[in-house]
């Protein structure tokens, strides 16, 4: 199926076996524990640590605002539609919801569009979330217990440099990204000819193809990520996401602090859409 063209897998299938599973010290209480050993892996830098550093303080809020209480799928399901026209299904899943109402914030902030429509379901083992290419409806799985496991399996992701960012919004931001991204890409296609890394088939599904072996995917792969290094669409999802990640606060509402981030995603975010589009990588990474 089409749809199954842009997904991003989980770290079950890709994460590198050598790597510690660090569970159990992902708390903000000692975390410096963690950034020891985070500081030992060749593919974490100090942003990231920062990155990681927000991200389970966050994660922690999060989590006990929902213990309290005080956070409810549906209405979260009700605001996202009064707020942002968005059609979402959580199954009561407080957390996904959050995680959904924090993006689609996120998106509103930086003025880009939002998906179609949000929801949890089954969409296959190893399978984290996914964004269909024309319909551009973002899906989380059901079969990750989102509350629980979200952060470690980021920040496991990012040590085996599977994905770009160990923030635990990683995944929703990813997908939300990918149907940034195919909004976009029409209205380029439509507005100039761009010269495509892959000169034929439809401009969404083009995308989709696999990154031939060489610089280019050697060089995504060591500055962005592994996932990033497979296609076109990823290369953009998990360079993007990461910027947004990278710049999150560590409150709750994880609105971006770092107001340049605008300026990545005003008007030049075609730009970049257009050279990762044409394979021209070579200054974002
Ligand atoms: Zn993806």
């Amino acid at each position: 199926m089409l749809v199954n063209s842009y997904i991003k897998l989980n770290n079950n299938q890709h994460n590198n076996k050598n790597n510690t599973n660090f569970k159990g010290f992902y708390t903000s209480k000692n975390f410096y524990k963690l950034e020891k050993q985070l500081y030992n892996n060749p593919n974490i830098t100090k942003t990231d640590v920062t990155t990681i550093k927000n991200s389970i303080e966050a994660f922690e809020a999060l989590n006990r605002a929902i213990n309290k209480g005080k956070i409810s799928a549906n209405q979260i399901s009700d605001q996202m539609m009064k707020k942002y026209n968005i059609p979402t299904e959580f199954h009561g899943d407080a957390f996904v919801a959050a995680s959904a109402a924090l993006t689609s914030n996120i998106m509103k902030k930086l003025g880009l569009v939002q998906p179609n429509s949000v929801s949890k379901a089954f969409i296959g083992d190893g399978i984290a979330g996914m964004c269909g290419i024309f319909t551009r409806d973002v899906r989380l799985s059901s079969s990750i217990n989102w509350a629980k496991d979200a952060q470690d399996i980021a920040i496991n992701d990012k040590l085996s440099n599977f994905s770009s960012s160990g923030h635990f919004l990683s995944t929703p931001v990813h997908e939300y990204m990918h149907s940034v991204h195919m909004n976009n890409l029409t209205d380029i296609q439509k507005k100039d000819k761009v010269q495509p890394l892959f000169p034929q088939h439809d401009i969404r599904l083009r995308g989709g193809q696999n990154l031939p072996a060489g610089n280019i995917k050697q060089t995504i792969s060591q500055n962005v990520s592994n996932y990033g290094s497979t296609k076109p669409v990823e290369a953009f999802a998990e360079f993007t996401s990461k910027i947004i990640c990278d710049n999150l606060n560590n409150d709750k509402q994880l609105l971006p602090k770092d107001y340049t981030i605008f300026k990545i995603f005003g008007q030049p975010v075609d730009y970049i859409i257009r050279d990762f589009w044409s394979g021209n990588f070579s200054k974002y990474v």
